[in-house]
């Protein structure tokens, strides 16, 4: 039986130093974007809570906007809204 290679024959991965996020705009990753509707919301923070990115603008404890240098368009801030204030539309050029 053929022996299998173990973890540490692996080469090293790249290692990153800390605090390097802000560097890295995934913006461009994005295929959906978020857009936030103002008359619809509640300013309830959920949308903030929840973003994995950091990308909800908040100022003053409203929602100021959206990063999009920094949104991945994952649609958990549109999921998660309890007033359906955050619409997923299909970024340009990503259309079918
Ligand atoms: S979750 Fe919806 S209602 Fe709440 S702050 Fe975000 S956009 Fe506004
Ligand atoms: S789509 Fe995802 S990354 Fe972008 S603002 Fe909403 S929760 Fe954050």
């Amino acid at each position: 039986m053929e022996k299998k290679e173990g973890w540490k024959t692996l080469p090293e991965g790249d290692i990153l130093e800390g605090g390097s996020s802000l560097k890295f705009k995934t913006g461009n990753w994005r295929s959906s974007k978020p857009i936030h509707h103002p008359e619809k919301c509640i300013n309830c923070l959920l949308c903030w809570i929840y973003c994995p990115d950091g990308a909800i603008k908040v100022k003053d404890g409203k929602i100021e906007g959206i990063d999009y240098d920094y949104c991945k368009g994952c649609g958990i801030c549109a999921h998660e809204c309890p007033k359906d204030a955050i619409e997923m539309v299909i970024e340009k050029g990503m259309e079918k």
